[in-house]
């Protein structure tokens, strides 16, 4: 298995197809880690992928050496890796959901361009709703599915983590939990699988002196779901930290590192689900999904987790 160092991005080119809120954030982020040698950005709005570009360049001095310039299709063809955030994005009080006829019309442009060229790369869609597109890119699409990801609950798992560790005091990085299912309203958080430096939950909780029962785990999941809906209202987009679930899936599948992300992929026969994407726990590495990690859930998780796959897949047949 290789391992890439930061420095050694030679050969690594992705395109950025959608530059505005997301897209922008995303290709900062890639620029300020070195992940790629080359970036190229490709926007309906071609004025503003040429001033992303131009501003981005003007940056290079300070990051390792990377060109960041406009393109078109044509460059996925040696890309490692195409990340579609383009399409609308929620207004305030939208659901995800409510965004699929719009975006499905917009794919429907897309990634046929996309898989008219791409040779050997990775697809990993953003745009929302997520899981439905990332179906629908794969149905829609030559390539095989284990090639095309949505980047699922990467995000909410993240914001799982940081609240959590926020609460219990302790390092992110030493809190693991797991949001499976839907990105959207009816997400699953994993409770039976949390852990904080391999210690169970329930068992940490135990030796802590804090009581802090039910309601505070209810607490800290709602604001997981509803955080995308409280931070719209105040800024009207969610960027940042979807740049950096991004920039992580990245690295995972550019440095092949074999990351266990919950991206949405195809699951099939899983507790009986079939022919829909979701997220799950997943091993990445450079040709996109290498393994999907299908745990033994709680009965009320399982049942949670049925209710959302209900639900994407309702929306997906919904497609016009
Ligand atoms: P935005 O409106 O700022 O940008 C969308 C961009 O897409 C625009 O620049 C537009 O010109 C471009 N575009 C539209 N149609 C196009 C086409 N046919 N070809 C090329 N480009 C096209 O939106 P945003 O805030 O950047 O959000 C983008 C998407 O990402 C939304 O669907 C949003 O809901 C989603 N999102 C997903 C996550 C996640 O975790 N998966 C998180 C945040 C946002």
């Amino acid at each position: 298995m290789a391992v890439q160092r930061e420095a050694d991005n030679h050969h690594i080119k992705i395109v950025i197809v959608g530059l505005g809120a997301v897209g922008a954030s995303y290709a900062y982020a890639l620029l300020m880690k070195g992940v790629a040698r080359e970036i190229v950005l490709v926007d309906l709005n071609e004025k503003l992928a040429e001033g992303e570009a131009m501003d981005l360049k003007h940056g290079l001095a300070f990051v390792s050496p990377s060109v960041v310039r406009t393109g078109s299709y044509e460059d996925c063809r040696d890309a490692q890796l195409v990340v579609i955030t383009a399409g609308a994005a929620q207004k305030p009080g939208e659901s995800r959901l409510d965004l699929i006829n719009k975006n499905a019309a917009i794919f429907r442009e897309i990634i046929p361009r996309v898989s008219e060229h791409l040779n050997r790369g990775v697809i990993l869609v953003i745009t929302n709703p997520v899981d439905v597109l990332t179906r629908f890119s794969q149905e829609i699409s030559s390539l095989p599915a284990e090639r095309i990801i949505g980047s699922g609950t990467v995000l909410d798992s993240s914001r799982f983590r940081s609240l959590l560790s926020a609460h219990c005091e302790v390092d992110t990085r030493n809190v693991h939990a797991y949001v499976i299912g839907e990105y959207g309203d009816s997400e699953v958080p994993v409770w039976s699988r949390v852990n904080i430096g391999g210690v169970p939950l329930s068992e940490y909780c135990t030796g802590c002196d804090r009581s802090c029962g039910s309601a505070s785990s209810e607490a800290i999941f709602e604001a997981v779901r509803s955080a995308a809906y409280q931070i719209i209202e105040r800024k009207g987009s969610t960027n940042y930290a979807i740049g950096l679930a991004a920039l992580r899936i990245t690295e995972s599948i550019v440095r092949d590192e074999r990351s266990v992300l919950t991206v949405s992929v195809p699951v099939d026969g899983y507790l009986g689900i079939d022919n829909i994407c979701l997220s799950i726990p997943t091993i990445l590495g450079q040709s996109g999904v290498v393994k999907k990690l299908f745990t033994k859930l709680e009965p009320e998780e399982e049942k949670a987790l049925l209710r959302s796959a209900g639900i994407i897949k309702q929306t997906f047949q919904s497609i016009n």
